[in-house]
């Protein structure tokens, strides 16, 4: 895992979507439509919907993958 956690902000994939879902929706472009609020974070509705498949894949689990990004450090405070 990196050295954050993820918080579910959202950023990075409403910034880009991943391989991952880029494969599954067959485009790269944006937002991608996995993506979900679920009234407290952000949550990717490719993993909820077959997590043993997809746990992997994602890298769930493994930490934020862009930390320094402006919407998780305005939430930070
Ligand atoms: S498939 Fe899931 S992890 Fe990948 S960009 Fe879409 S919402 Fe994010
Ligand atoms: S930018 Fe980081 S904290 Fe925000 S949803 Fe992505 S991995 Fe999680």
């Amino acid at each position: 895992m990196s050295g954050s956690l993820c918080t579910g902000c959202g950023y990075c994939c409403s910034t880009v979507i991943c391989r991952t879902g880029a494969m599954f929706y067959g485009h790269y472009s944006d937002p991608c439509p996995a993506l979900e609020w679920n009234g407290s974070r952000y949550v990717c509705s490719l993993f909820l919907s077959d997590p043993d498949r997809y746990e992997h894949f994602l890298d769930i689990g493994g930490g934020c993958c862009f930390p320094e990004n402006p919407r998780r450090r305005q939430a930070e405070g």
